[in-house]
Protein backbone atom coordinates (compact mmCIF):
# COMPACT_ATOMS: atom_id res chain seq x y z
CA UNK A 1 0.00 0.00 0.00
CA UNK A 2 1.66 3.51 -1.17
CA UNK A 3 1.74 5.87 1.78
CA UNK A 4 3.11 8.75 3.30
CA UNK A 5 4.04 7.25 6.68
CA UNK A 6 4.61 9.79 9.46
CA UNK A 7 6.18 9.69 13.30
CA UNK A 8 3.98 11.11 15.34
CA UNK A 9 5.59 9.29 18.05
CA UNK A 10 6.28 6.08 20.02
CA UNK A 11 2.59 3.93 20.04
CA UNK A 12 1.65 5.56 17.58
CA UNK A 13 0.54 4.25 13.37
CA UNK A 14 0.16 7.63 11.15
CA UNK A 15 -0.24 8.36 7.34
CA UNK A 16 -1.78 9.59 4.42
CA UNK A 17 -3.04 7.13 1.72
CA UNK A 18 -2.16 8.08 -1.91
CA UNK A 19 -4.13 7.70 -5.20
CA UNK A 20 -2.23 4.69 -6.43
CA UNK A 21 -3.63 1.21 -5.37
CA UNK A 22 -6.85 0.14 -4.91
CA UNK A 23 -9.60 -1.23 -6.78
CA UNK A 24 -11.85 1.91 -7.74
CA UNK A 25 -13.13 2.17 -11.73
CA UNK A 26 -12.49 5.30 -13.71
CA UNK A 27 -12.76 8.24 -12.64
CA UNK A 28 -11.77 7.37 -9.34
CA UNK A 29 -9.22 4.97 -10.22
CA UNK A 30 -7.46 3.78 -7.22
CA UNK A 31 -7.81 3.90 -3.72
CA UNK A 32 -10.92 6.40 -3.30
CA UNK A 33 -12.36 5.48 0.77
CA UNK A 34 -15.09 7.84 -0.25
CA UNK A 35 -18.84 6.44 0.36
CA UNK A 36 -20.47 9.93 -0.80
CA UNK A 37 -18.67 10.19 -4.06
CA UNK A 38 -20.72 7.75 -6.40
CA UNK A 39 -17.91 5.56 -6.19
CA UNK A 40 -19.35 1.60 -6.40
CA UNK A 41 -19.37 0.87 -2.47
CA UNK A 42 -18.05 -2.65 -3.25
CA UNK A 43 -14.90 -1.15 -4.57
CA UNK A 44 -14.81 1.54 -1.78
CA UNK A 45 -15.18 -1.63 1.13
CA UNK A 46 -12.51 -3.06 -0.84
CA UNK A 47 -10.14 -0.13 -0.27
CA UNK A 48 -11.05 0.56 3.50
CA UNK A 49 -10.10 -3.12 4.30
CA UNK A 50 -6.82 -2.53 2.68
CA UNK A 51 -6.39 0.26 4.68
CA UNK A 52 -7.68 -1.36 7.83
CA UNK A 53 -5.08 -4.24 7.19
CA UNK A 54 -2.27 -1.64 7.33
CA UNK A 55 -3.63 0.10 10.97
CA UNK A 56 -4.47 -3.24 12.10
CA UNK A 57 -8.05 -2.09 12.87
CA UNK A 58 -10.42 -0.77 11.34
CA UNK A 59 -10.80 2.77 9.86
CA UNK A 60 -13.72 5.04 11.74
CA UNK A 61 -14.65 7.97 9.19
CA UNK A 62 -16.97 11.21 10.22
CA UNK A 63 -19.54 12.60 8.19
CA UNK A 64 -17.94 15.33 7.58
CA UNK A 65 -19.66 18.59 7.02
CA UNK A 66 -17.23 21.74 7.17
CA UNK A 67 -18.40 21.85 10.72
CA UNK A 68 -16.28 22.19 14.32
CA UNK A 69 -18.44 18.85 15.92
CA UNK A 70 -16.00 16.22 17.33
CA UNK A 71 -17.08 12.68 18.33
CA UNK A 72 -15.08 10.53 20.63
CA UNK A 73 -14.49 6.89 19.24
CA UNK A 74 -14.01 3.39 20.75
CA UNK A 75 -14.39 -0.30 20.12
CA UNK A 76 -17.58 -0.63 21.40
CA UNK A 77 -18.75 1.42 18.27
CA UNK A 78 -19.55 -1.51 15.38
CA UNK A 79 -19.81 1.28 12.74
CA UNK A 80 -16.49 0.32 11.03
CA UNK A 81 -16.99 -3.10 11.00
CA UNK A 82 -19.25 -2.92 7.90
CA UNK A 83 -17.66 -0.72 5.07
CA UNK A 84 -20.44 0.13 3.44
CA UNK A 85 -22.28 1.26 6.14
CA UNK A 86 -22.57 5.87 6.04
CA UNK A 87 -20.12 7.11 8.48
CA UNK A 88 -20.68 8.12 12.09
CA UNK A 89 -22.45 11.27 13.22
CA UNK A 90 -25.05 10.99 11.02
CA UNK A 91 -27.37 13.48 12.82
CA UNK A 92 -25.49 16.84 12.19
CA UNK A 93 -22.69 14.76 10.95
CA UNK A 94 -18.78 15.60 12.33
CA UNK A 95 -15.44 16.84 11.24
CA UNK A 96 -13.29 15.36 14.03
CA UNK A 97 -12.74 12.14 15.82
CA UNK A 98 -11.02 11.52 19.31
CA UNK A 99 -9.67 8.12 20.63
CA UNK A 100 -8.14 6.40 23.27
CA UNK A 101 -8.89 3.21 22.07
CA UNK A 102 -5.87 0.78 20.15
CA UNK A 103 -8.76 -0.91 18.59
CA UNK A 104 -10.35 1.44 16.54
CA UNK A 105 -8.01 3.70 13.88
CA UNK A 106 -9.26 6.91 12.97
CA UNK A 107 -10.03 8.26 9.61
CA UNK A 108 -10.48 11.90 7.75
CA UNK A 109 -11.50 12.53 3.83
CA UNK A 110 -10.13 14.78 1.86
CA UNK A 111 -9.33 16.03 -1.53
CA UNK A 112 -7.76 19.25 -1.29
CA UNK A 113 -9.32 20.19 2.37
CA UNK A 114 -6.35 19.56 5.22
CA UNK A 115 -6.31 16.33 6.49
CA UNK A 116 -4.66 16.56 10.19
CA UNK A 117 -4.00 13.76 12.50
CA UNK A 118 -2.36 14.30 16.00
CA UNK A 119 -1.12 12.56 18.80
CA UNK A 120 -0.34 12.56 22.39
CA UNK A 121 1.43 9.47 22.85
CA UNK A 122 2.43 10.13 26.68
CA UNK A 123 -1.28 10.00 27.39
CA UNK A 124 -2.34 7.44 24.11
CA UNK A 125 -4.55 10.19 22.83
CA UNK A 126 -4.99 10.21 19.29
CA UNK A 127 -7.21 12.47 16.86
CA UNK A 128 -8.14 13.53 13.43
CA UNK A 129 -9.76 16.59 11.87
CA UNK A 130 -11.29 18.11 8.48
CA UNK A 131 -9.71 21.57 7.81
CA UNK A 132 -10.99 23.49 4.94
CA UNK A 133 -11.61 26.94 4.98
CA UNK A 134 -14.63 26.82 6.61
CA UNK A 135 -14.09 24.48 9.34
CA UNK A 136 -10.70 25.92 9.96
CA UNK A 137 -12.19 29.68 10.47
CA UNK A 138 -14.81 27.81 12.60
CA UNK A 139 -12.55 26.77 14.79
CA UNK A 140 -12.39 22.50 14.02
CA UNK A 141 -8.90 22.70 15.18
CA UNK A 142 -9.69 23.85 18.66
CA UNK A 143 -12.24 21.64 19.15
CA UNK A 144 -10.38 18.84 18.31
CA UNK A 145 -7.62 19.98 21.11
CA UNK A 146 -10.10 20.74 24.03
CA UNK A 147 -11.65 16.83 23.13
CA UNK A 148 -8.14 15.77 23.46
CA UNK A 149 -7.20 17.70 26.40
CA UNK A 150 -10.60 16.17 28.25
CA UNK A 151 -9.26 12.74 27.22
CA UNK A 152 -5.99 13.51 28.98
CA UNK A 153 -3.57 14.81 26.56
CA UNK A 154 -1.06 17.62 27.43
CA UNK A 155 -1.83 20.45 24.25
CA UNK A 156 2.33 20.98 24.50
CA UNK A 157 3.05 17.52 23.97
CA UNK A 158 0.75 16.71 21.10
CA UNK A 159 2.13 16.19 18.02
CA UNK A 160 0.79 17.27 14.72
CA UNK A 161 1.00 16.17 10.85
CA UNK A 162 -0.47 18.49 8.11
CA UNK A 163 -0.82 16.05 4.89
CA UNK A 164 -1.32 16.94 1.19
CA UNK A 165 -3.77 19.59 1.22
CA UNK A 166 -4.50 22.56 -1.98
CA UNK A 167 -1.98 24.68 -1.33
CA UNK A 168 -1.59 28.65 -2.14
CA UNK A 169 0.07 28.00 -5.57
CA UNK A 170 -3.33 26.89 -6.67
CA UNK A 171 -6.23 27.83 -4.05
CA UNK A 172 -7.41 30.27 -5.90
CA UNK A 173 -10.07 32.39 -4.01
CA UNK A 174 -11.92 35.91 -4.83
CA UNK A 175 -9.89 38.97 -3.14
CA UNK A 176 -13.11 39.63 -0.78
CA UNK A 177 -12.83 36.04 0.31
CA UNK A 178 -9.02 36.15 1.03
CA UNK A 179 -9.52 39.57 2.92
CA UNK A 180 -12.10 38.05 5.13
CA UNK A 181 -9.83 35.10 5.78
CA UNK A 182 -6.78 36.99 6.52
CA UNK A 183 -8.98 39.04 8.87
CA UNK A 184 -8.95 35.79 11.48
CA UNK A 185 -5.96 34.10 10.89
CA UNK A 186 -3.06 36.40 9.44
CA UNK A 187 -0.90 33.37 7.67
CA UNK A 188 -3.98 32.67 5.16
CA UNK A 189 -3.62 35.14 2.86
CA UNK A 190 -1.47 34.20 -0.40
CA UNK A 191 -0.35 34.49 -4.37
CA UNK A 192 -1.32 31.76 -6.77
CA UNK A 193 1.46 30.83 -8.91
CA UNK A 194 -0.07 33.18 -11.81
CA UNK A 195 -0.69 35.71 -9.05
CA UNK A 196 -4.39 35.92 -8.22
CA UNK A 197 -5.33 35.72 -4.91
CA UNK A 198 -5.41 32.57 -2.79
CA UNK A 199 -5.55 30.43 0.93
CA UNK A 200 -2.32 29.31 2.29
CA UNK A 201 -4.71 26.40 4.07
CA UNK A 202 -1.77 24.39 5.68
CA UNK A 203 0.16 27.75 6.82
CA UNK A 204 -3.34 28.95 8.76
CA UNK A 205 -3.50 25.62 9.95
CA UNK A 206 -0.21 25.52 11.93
CA UNK A 207 -0.88 29.18 13.31
CA UNK A 208 -3.84 27.85 14.94
CA UNK A 209 -2.07 24.96 16.29
CA UNK A 210 0.67 27.30 17.70
CA UNK A 211 -1.60 30.00 19.02
CA UNK A 212 -3.52 27.12 20.80
CA UNK A 213 0.15 26.02 22.57
CA UNK A 214 1.18 22.96 19.81
CA UNK A 215 4.76 22.67 19.69
CA UNK A 216 5.15 19.74 17.26
CA UNK A 217 3.50 20.77 13.41
CA UNK A 218 5.14 19.11 10.43
CA UNK A 219 3.94 19.54 6.88
CA UNK A 220 3.51 16.56 4.59
CA UNK A 221 3.47 15.91 0.85
CA UNK A 222 2.73 18.65 -1.58
CA UNK A 223 -0.73 20.16 -3.46
CA UNK A 224 -3.31 18.29 -4.41
CA UNK A 225 -4.45 20.33 -7.39
CA UNK A 226 -1.34 19.96 -9.24
CA UNK A 227 -0.01 16.53 -7.87
CA UNK A 228 -1.61 13.43 -9.83
CA UNK A 229 -1.00 11.33 -6.80
CA UNK A 230 -3.30 13.06 -4.68
CA UNK A 231 -7.18 13.17 -5.45
CA UNK A 232 -7.93 16.88 -5.78
CA UNK A 233 -12.06 17.85 -6.09
CA UNK A 234 -10.51 21.37 -7.51
CA UNK A 235 -8.77 19.61 -10.53
CA UNK A 236 -11.93 17.68 -11.51
CA UNK A 237 -15.29 16.40 -9.84
CA UNK A 238 -16.19 13.72 -9.61
CA UNK A 239 -13.65 12.53 -8.15
CA UNK A 240 -12.48 10.32 -5.11
CA UNK A 241 -11.22 11.13 -1.21
CA UNK A 242 -7.63 9.86 -0.25
CA UNK A 243 -7.47 9.42 3.78
CA UNK A 244 -4.99 10.57 6.71
CA UNK A 245 -5.21 7.83 9.51
CA UNK A 246 -3.92 7.69 12.52
CA UNK A 247 -4.16 4.98 15.43
CA UNK A 248 -2.98 4.20 18.79
CA UNK A 249 -0.70 0.85 19.10
CA UNK A 250 -1.67 -1.46 22.11
ZN1 LIG B 1 -0.42 24.09 -6.32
Amino acid sequence: MHLLEVDLGRRVRAGFTRRAGGVSASPYDGLDLALHVGDDPEAVAANRGELAAWAGAPVVFGRQVHGVRVLRVDSTDQTPLDPRREDIGLDGGCDALVSVDPGRALGVLVADCVPVLLAEPRAGVVGVAHAGRVGLLAGVLEAVLAEMAHAGARIDLVQVALGPAAGPCCYEVPESMRAEAGAQIGSLPARTSWGTPSLDLRAGCRERLRAAGVASVQVVGGCTIEDPASYSYRRGSPTGRFAGVVRLLP
